[in-house]
């Protein structure tokens, strides 16, 4: 059995914890000014059908006793910590998604901690002792309905799928549960006729994976119960990078330069993720003819921000004599440390700016694709790329 652990409404919760003032009142964390977003919404703001990444303005017009609390980055991720260390009590299998998400597989720690329910049920009370926050708990056979299931029962949930309930439950699964399968993804399958998982099986698996490609397969895997993924712990990442082929070999430095802006977004929106800072950004190029180069700088202070990553890996395409025409360029980081490492502010004032200014868009950037989907906002820059393109 796999348990998805999820905190509820996590950094929300966090502020009601440190400041008993909050207890009980609509409750979200984002920016004071009315041009931020929601980071996070208490439940009770979540009676006025305020979630994250809807704009402030927006969420003052639903509640008018809204209270707007700024993030307090670091007590999240101390919080997050120690969580994740009594979930290592329980298993050593524990993999963790996002600040307040993990799964953790039990197979075999019946004979020490009883059932699933009774793992489950002492994991929840374990964590409310020790850090004072409900969470909510699913638990199923594979990590897809696991995931499903902790959000079955919010807050303070357990929701369990047994094996002999799996072939059932999909059947009448909206494909839009599934993590990954956003708006988009969620309307083609539709126009196939496909709303339930369980649609999926009446349909030719030939034309599912012709319309879908590959996640095509994993629906039809998905559509029986089915999902390889097992839970692994991360070996500690060393460094984060992307790269891309283009489309036609350029000398053209602006455009290669946009290229850039996109690739930094992405190593920085991961860094975000795994709360990582990074010490080094390095570009790489291949030529046409094939063979590459790598040019690396080392930051004053290390950062996650995804426009210092882009500012730096600029500097070091600008400073670079094309020898021929570019097939691939890339952005990667590396020597990471933990993103709550403080920064020397003072010492170099121009750096803090930047992080702290950055460092907001970003935030705010992070919360609506993790909500809408990667690609519905996008930095002007790209934009333009993109119509000059069409
Ligand atoms: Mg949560």
């Amino acid at each position: 059995m796999i348990l998805h652990l999820d905190m509820d409404a996590f950094f929300a919760s966090v502020e009601q914890l440190d400041n008993p003032d909050l207890v009980g009142k609509c409750v979200v964390v984002g920016g004071q000014s009315n041009r931020g977003v929601v980071a996070a919404a208490s439940y009770e703001a979540r009676k006025y059908g305020i979630h994250s990444a809807m704009p402030i303005f927006q969420a003052r017009e639903r509640c008018k006793d809204l209270v707007i609390v700024s993030s307090h980055r670091r007590r999240y991720s101390e919080i997050s910590q120690q969580v994740m260390a009594i979930l290592g009590e329980y298993s050593p299998l524990v993999e963790q998604i996002s600040i307040d998400e993990a799964f953790v597989d039990i197979t075999g720690c019946d004979q020490i901690t009883g059932s699933t329910r009774d793992t489950a049920l002492a994991i929840k009370k374990r964590i409310k002792e020790a850090v004072g926050l409900t969470c909510s708990v699913g638990a199923a056979p594979v990590k897809f309905l696991a995931k499903i299931a902790s959000d079955m029962d919010k807050p303070d949930g357990l929701y369990i799928i047994r094996p002999d309930e799996v072939a059932s439950f999909v059947q009448h699964l909206p494909v839009g549960k599934i993590s990954g399968v956003g708006k988009k993804t969620r309307s083609a399958l539709e126009r196939l006729g496909i709303r339930l998982l369980g649609d999926v099986q009446k349909f030719n698996e030939q034309k599912i994976i012709a319309r879908l490609g590959k996640f095509g397969y994993r629906l039809i895997e998905l559509s029986r119960g089915i999902d390889k993924s097992k839970v692994t712990p991360h070996s500690p990442t060393k460094s984060i990078s992307t790269e891309s082929t283009l489309s036609a070999n350029t000398d053209d430095k602006t455009f290669l330069t946009t290229q850039l802006l996109g690739q930094a977004e992405e190593v920085g929106r991961q860094l975000r993720r795994k709360a990582m800072k990074a010490k080094t950004v390095t570009l790489k190029l291949k030529y046409s003819d094939f063979k590459q180069i790598t040019r690396s700088i080392s930051l004053v202070e290390p950062t996650q921000v995804s426009t210092v990553i882009y500012g730096k890996a600029g500097d070091l395409l600008s400073a670079e004599t094309l020898r021929k025409k570019v097939r691939l360029i890339g952005v990667g980081v590396s020597g990471l440390v933990p993103g709550d490492t403080p920064v020397q502010c003072g010492l170099f004032d121009q750096v803090c700016d930047t992080e702290n200014i950055w460092g907001k868009v970003d935030e705010a950037l992070d919360h609506i694709r993790g909500k809408f989907g990667k690609d519905i906002v996008v930095k002007a820059s790209l934009r333009r790329r993109d119509e000059s393109t069409e």
